[in-house]
């Protein structure tokens, strides 16, 4: 199943794993509504992912992010390339804190890249700038 194919079907689950479809869960952060907390924003960045949407990932990572890059291009194709070399199997949510302008989510994305199991646990961190969360830094746990 591509992204492509996905994003078709509104009706299909949330690849976040909330047990809503697309369209009540994640799809309408990607068509631009703005999430209300930093889970809501991770999960929809997890779902960016797995539906190769690059622009929404680019669009909520902060400036101060280490990956964080001016050259567009070169890093929402990285971003892309991501996608298309990984199957997303199953997102946890395994910590989720958060203060006025700050949060942490712990999450496991369960993810397969060439047949060989690349699941990783990472703590987010997250930050609210102009009233949106953004994507700060994470750390692998
Ligand atoms: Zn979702």
């Amino acid at each position: 199943m591509t992204g492509t194919q996905f994003i078709m079907d509104l009706e299909n689950l949330c690849p976040c794993c909330s047990g809503n479809t697309y369209a009540q869960c994640c799809g309408r952060f990607h068509e631009g509504a703005t999430p209300e907390n930093a889970l809501q924003l991770m999960r929809s960045r997890y779902s960016a992912y797995a539906l190769n949407i690059p622009d929404y990932i680019v669009k909520t990572t902060h400036p101060k992010n280490p990956q964080y890059s001016k050259n567009l291009l070169s890093w929402k194709q990285h971003s892309s390339q991501f996608s298309q070399n990984s199957l997303f199997h199953r997102l946890e949510i395994l910590d989720f804190m958060e203060k006025e302008k700050e949060a942490t989510v712990t999450f496991t994305a369960y993810i397969s890249q060439n047949n060989r199991d690349a699941t990783f646990t990472e703590k987010s961190h997250f930050e609210k700038m102009d009233g949106c969360w953004l994507y700060r830094d994470g750390q692998k746990v």
